[in-house]
């Protein structure tokens, strides 16, 4: 069974202002909450498929809310890489790549308030982009929903990430990763008993861009015909709105390495 919901907004992500955002964001979370509380649902999460060639069903702006009675398979495969991380290194595989990429400062497109946007080390598709929070969650309802305040830098995040996206390919996939729906305890669920401590919720940004083709998979290990530190040096140098204009948000230096800016 799988629920496909509308998130209409008048404007798209990347025109709305940052307070239009924020509210979608709120929304989002409230919606995945209350869908969580059904049982049945193993996966509540939000995706976006923006352009023809990215799938995208309606004319108007719009948002999905998807929810499954099982969980996705790229989602599957994460969650798992993720526990066992965790059960060899009793970390967050995903704080262990935040602190990497802060350090290396090699993939970051930008840091603003407790987020970041970073190309990761292994992307699938050229200019794969994540946006992630620094502080560890494994859900984004629940983050979201106890820290309503830091919605507004995410949105401000995601609209610039998107406008930067957008300077690649006009069309896109955008997919929320949280964590599976553990409110019901049962014995399958058992399955994610360390899931808050080893998964940490993102979004992730796949860029539909000429020369797709190149990029291939075999067996989920991908090869992609663009290096995400060229991916990040353009995505970076890309003319944006607001760009320059804001004191909170960090925009890394091109050349990196000097690991100075980490709070
Ligand atoms: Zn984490
Ligand atoms: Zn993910």
């Amino acid at each position: 069974m799988r629920l496909v919901e509308n998130l209409r907004h008048d404007r798209e992500l990347w025109t709305a202002s940052d307070a239009e955002i924020e509210q979608f964001l709120l929304l989002g979370a409230q919606r995945i909450q209350d869908l969580k509380r059904d049982a049945r649902f193993k996966y509540v999460s939000i995706f976006k498929n923006h352009g023809a060639n990215a799938g995208q069903e309606f004319e108007h702006p719009t948002s999905q809310l998807t929810a499954t009675t099982f969980v996705p398979r790229r989602v599957l495969y994460e969650l798992r890489a993720g526990r066992d991380y965790f059960k060899a290194k009793e970390r967050c595989v995903f704080c262990d790549i935040i602190s990497q990429e802060l350090q290396q400062n090699l993939r970051l497109v930008e840091v603003r308030g407790d987020f970041m946007a970073l190309c990761p080390y292994a992307p699938r598709v050229p200019y794969e982009t994540w946006i992630i929070p620094r502080t560890h969650e494994a859900a984004f309802e629940r983050f979201g929903l106890a820290r309503p305040g830091n919605m507004l830098d995410l949105g401000a995040l995601l609209r610039r990430t998107l406008q930067r996206i957008r300077t690649v390919s006009g069309e896109f996939h955008l997919v929320l990763h949280t964590a599976p729906n553990t409110l019901h305890r049962s014995k399958s669920l058992d399955y994610w008993r360390t899931i808050d401590d080893d998964y940490h919720w993102h979004i992730e940004i796949l860029p539909v861009v000429a020369g797709r083709a190149k990029s291939y998979t075999f067996k989920e290990v991908y090869y992609s015909p663009v290096t995400s530190e060229s991916a990040v040096k353009r995505l970076r140098g890309a003319q944006i709105e607001g760009q320059g204009h804001s004191a909170e948000s960090t925009e890394p230096t091109p050349c990196g390495g000097d690991g100075g800016r980490v709070p």
